[in-house]
């Protein structure tokens, strides 16, 4: 697999997912994802990418103005 903005390697990680919605922003941690080891855009999987949603969903019933959440502790 390569990234789709550059062409380079992608390699197993952990991500910082930031959802920026204006006047509050999500911060998801530790997602698991496919870093790019020249640009540091990242993908995730589709499960991955439907948690995240799950996440984000919850997370804006919060009316703190920056959430953070951890990716792991919200899918066990
Ligand atoms: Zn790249």
């Amino acid at each position: 697999m390569n990234c789709a903005l550059c062409r380079a390697n992608l390699s197993n990680g952990k991500v910082n997912h930031i959802v920026d919605l204006g006047e509050r922003i999500i911060i998801v941690k530790n997602v698991p994802a496919n870093v790019c080891d020249q640009c540091g855009e990242y993908f995730v999987d589709t499960e991955t990418a439907m948690k995240l949603e799950a996440i984000v969903e919850e997370a804006k019933k919060n009316k703190a103005e920056v959430f953070i959440v951890k990716y792991n502790e919200m899918v066990a």
